[in-house]
């Protein structure tokens, strides 16, 4: 299995329009940031973890032709407004939680008409709960993460997890996040915010998780440099950057 970010910013991405901080005008490619989004491959299988408004452009820019499902973490629009663009990708299973799929097809009516206009997207919605489910071979558990009041999803995949727009996690979540090889979490900037977790609260709950690899996403221009921060954390805990591939996770 292997593990590609294709965004690892906020809901305004990195450089945020206007902006004239450090980090909006550095010349480093680590501190341009898509919104956040991940593609999970096994073999020819190509798994999306939110699909976000960058998501046309971080296809073309990592040649990825094909997209056989899509799981949805929570329906704010950094993280799903990108589901118009599977058009070109012919039949997508979409995995979401009820709530998700009614924002869904509240936004996209077009796509779940019976008599559909020619060249919408083909997109199949498959509720989801807290409980394992399987794609193909591959079982995935939903893990329950709390953004602010909103109850979202977070998922696992063997030894693999993907956690982002995390305020808190209960410990009953943590329970099942142990052993993992790879955790991707949010942290947005150093200072706290309402919905997401700062740079050191994301610390406490990698730390609590205890993965062998910690990468950090969904980040802002306010976090800083990305080699400034980076270079101020622990061993095996990293600030992710978009196009980063990590390999041979977790088989
Ligand atoms: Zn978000
Ligand atoms: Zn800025």
């Amino acid at each position: 299995m292997n593990l590609l970010f294709l965004g690892t910013g906020t809901s305004t991405g990195v450089p945020q329009i206007g902006c004239t901080c450090k980090v909006c005008v550095s010349d480093n490619e680590k501190d341009k940031r898509l919104r956040a989004s991940v593609l999970i491959s096994v073999g020819e299988y190509n798994i999306l973890i939110d699909c976000g408004p960058d998501f046309r452009q971080q296809m073309i820019q990592n040649n990825v032709a094909r997209i056989s499902a899509v799981l949805l973490t929570h329906e704010h629009y950094d993280h799903v407004s990108g589901l118009d663009d599977l058009r070109p990708l012919g039949h997508v299973d979409v995995y979401a939680e009820k709530k998700v799929i009614g924002v869904i097809e509240r936004n996209m009516p077009y796509c779940f008409e019976q008599k559909k206009y020619p060249g919408v997207p083909s997109i199949h919605l498959n509720r989801i709960e807290e409980k394992e489910f399987s794609i193909n071979d591959l079982k995935i558990q939903p893990i329950r993460i709390m953004h602010a009041k909103l109850p979202i999803l977070g998922f696992r995949i063997n030894n693999f997890a993907y956690l982002t727009d995390v305020k808190s996690i209960e410990d009953s979540s943590i329970e099942q996040l142990k052993n993992l090889d790879v955790l991707v979490l949010n942290a947005l900037r150093i200072n706290r915010h309402i919905s997401h977790l700062s740079l050191e609260e994301a610390l406490d709950i990698a730390r609590k998780i205890g993965a062998k690899e910690t990468y950090f996403t969904h980040i802002s221009h306010d976090m800083g440099l990305h080699n400034d921060v980076n270079s101020t954390l622990p061993a095996h805990v990293q600030i992710a950057y978009d196009g980063l591939l990590i390999e041979h996770v977790s088989q």
